[in-house]
């Protein structure tokens, strides 16, 4: 689905003439579905974003005139060591599903394999590219509910109608619970260029959000950057960087592969290696949730 003709013509031109399913759109034998289903089955939450991002690097080298512009395009992201890949990749399925990557793999290479490419559908190669949305990949969450909502919160009713619509709108939100939990929004991914060139810090000035509730990426200054100055984004979230370098620490290494350096952590260098043991009572009784929320946030790519 499409927000406009005009995007749907951009993306046809790009990628959907190769990707496009057209009468086959429910066929689950079409090799393009088996490997969504796959990634589905091996991957929670159930998205299929991250794959469908490989397969639309692929349809975009395959349907470009100027395909080199684009493969050099994306060797600028990011890349890692393989042992960095193979984390990643294990990272990104989880422990249960770790040897799922070669039957993606196979998948992947039926539904769109490319001489040019050769390299991408390589066990290696494969594990790189998947490392290398795991690691670019920016969730994208957006909410044409929310927006509708406001809109309504905005309009001028007498108020009989605003009562009205207000308990339709409060129906509508446990109608839409009941049927999808957690999922309300509309969540995708996507590579960014400038904005994966930005380094991490535990006191970011900048910020990425979406406030025109599509794919447009904003990075919003959180203070005053002096010209020459590292524009640097955050990895962890509020509550993430409010805690102890060690737990910052941990959370970076684990799942970002990384030792920070930021100011903050340089000047916290002194502090013990340890959390207090409050602290650190306090982080086992969070550990659960908090891997679940970092895991989501990695999956979410
Ligand atoms: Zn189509
Ligand atoms: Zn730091």
């Amino acid at each position: 689905m499409y927000c406009s003709a005009e995007c749907r013509q951009a993306a046809w031109e790009q990628h959907h003439k190769l990707l496009c399913l057209g009468p086959s759109h429910h066929d689950p034998d079409h090799p393009l579905n088996k490997l969504q289903d796959a990634w589905r089955s091996v991957h929670y939450p159930p998205e299929t974003s991250s794959i469908m991002i490989m397969a639309r690097m692929v349809a975009t080298i395959k349907q470009a005139q100027d395909k080199e512009r684009w493969q050099k395009l994306f060797s600028h992201f990011c890349s890692r060591t393989a042992n960095e890949e193979e984390e990643i990749a294990h990272k990104l399925l989880g422990e249960k599903f770790r040897g799922q990557l070669a039957l993606l793999r196979n998948l992947f290479t039926t539904a769109l394999y490319e001489d040019r490419l050769s390299q991408w559908f390589t066990p290696e190669g494969f594990r790189s590219l998947f490392s290398l949305v795991g690691t670019n990949g920016q969730g994208i969450g957006t909410s044409s509910l929310s927006q509708w909502v406001h809109a309504c919160d905005a309009l001028e009713l007498p108020s009989q109608q605003r009562e009205q619509l207000d308990a339709f709108i409060d129906q509508l939100y446990k109608d839409i619970d009941k049927e999808t939990g957690d999922f309300l929004n509309c969540e995708g991914s996507g590579l960014f260029l400038l904005q994966s060139s930005c380094n991490h810090s535990c006191v970011p000035n900048a910020e990425a959000s979406f406030p025109d509730n599509n794919f447009l990426l904003h990075l919003s200054t959180l203070s005053d950057i002096s010209p020459g100055e590292e524009i640097c984004i955050s990895y962890l979230d509020c509550c993430q960087r409010d805690r102890s370098r060690h737990s910052r620490h941990k959370i970076l290494r684990e799942n970002y592969l990384f030792v920070c350096s930021c100011q903050k952590c340089m000047s916290q260098m002194d502090d013990a290696d340890m959390t207090s043991e409050e602290e650190e009572e306090e982080e086992e009784g969070e550990g659960e949730t908090e891997g679940d929320d970092i895991e989501d946030e990695m999956t979410d790519v």
